[in-house]
């Protein structure tokens, strides 16, 4: 018989998602309130949600103790992801809906499958976004230049709600491209583009949640904790592996899906014990070490080559 910890492991993600969409798709579709007014506190009210239950069902009780890392975590949730995406905005629509007006008057608005239900042009637009994320994600983890300002989200020891938020600035913008230049530039409705940050902030903070979850089949369709674990290990040909964002689908695809399923991740985090723990050292850790050696790279690969080493 499953018990508590069991039946909320399995529903957990679902129920809480599930909840998150239908509330923002009856309050902007049927009640017409402002996509803005509701995705906030729709996404606040998971988040606390999230919180709790990582006291609740721990995935590892020692990852929720403060690692000194929550400081750092609440100012990437402020400026990173609050304050950053609101500069960019300007740009999108300014320059971008000057080319999407003139790309409808070309293809007669035909660019985007507005007659679908929503939820439908959600996974669209998932599947959309998910493709470039992959690629930049990917790159980011073997190009050592790009590395330098990935290295960041990869630096944390342990793994809780909050690591979702701790992206390089630089990269940030990197990573906007894809999830909001292919939208504008094809038309897509604002209430989609509602749904499209509503889930994806819930999946971002359950994907690095503390919480024990065992999602079954839905492995094979949402990149999730499970699976995103392994991203974060320590070792560099499991790291590199499930890159996907939102979805797994990409990583099915292009051959880096990892999920084995008889045991678990043993440690994350980077190889170098000296990369900056604070907020600014790690704005200007990019910056910093020689050209060609950026912070951990070769070293996660001789910390590999070692371990395969060892074990022949
Ligand atoms: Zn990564």
């Amino acid at each position: 018989m499953l018990n508590f910890r069991e039946i909320l492991a399995r529903l957990a993600f679902p129920l809480v998602i599930g909840l998150a969409l239908g509330a923002t798709f009856y309050f902007i579709q049927i009640q017409g309130i402002a996509i803005n007014t509701v995705t906030f506190p729709v996404v606040f009210i998971a988040l606390i949600v999230i919180a709790l239950l990582e006291r609740l069902i721990p995935f590892r009780s020692g990852w929720n103790k403060n690692d000194g890392d929550v400081g750092n975590d609440a100012l990437n949730l402020v400026i990173t992801q609050t304050i950053i995406p609101r500069l960019f905005a300007p740009f999108g629509y300014i320059v971008l809906a000057a080319v999407t007006a003139w790309l409808a008057a070309k293809m007669g608005n035909q660019l985007w499958p507005h007659h679908w239900h929503l939820i439908a042009q959600l996974f669209l637009a998932l599947l959309i976004a998910e493709f470039g994320r992959y690629w930049v994600h990917r790159w980011a983890h073997t190009v050592p230049v790009l590395w330098r300002f990935h290295a960041i989200h990869h630096s944390p020891n342990r793994l809780y709600f909050l690591n979702a938020a701790r992206f390089h600035p630089v990269e940030k913008v990197f990573f906007l491209l894809p999830e909001t230049v292919p939208f504008i530039l094809m038309g897509t409705n604002p209430e989609v583009l509602g749904l499209y940050a509503v889930f994806n902030s819930i999946h971002g903070l359950f994907q690095h949640s503390n919480i024990y979850l065992k999602l079954g089949w839905f492995n094979y369709i949402f990149s999730m904790a499970e699976l995103h674990r392994f991203h974060h290990s320590k070792i560099i040909n499991e790291s590199n592996k499930n890159y996907g964002n939102n979805l797994i689908f990409w990583d099915i695809v292009f051959g880096t899906f990892f999920y084995p399923k008889e045991r678990e991740v043993s440690t994350i985090g980077l190889y170098n014990p000296a990369y900056p723990k604070d907020y600014v050292g790690q704005l200007k850790a990019p910056f910093q070490g020689e050209v060609d050696k950026p912070a951990d790279f070769y070293e996660r690969e001789d910390y590999y080559h070692d371990l395969v080493k060892n074990e022949k």
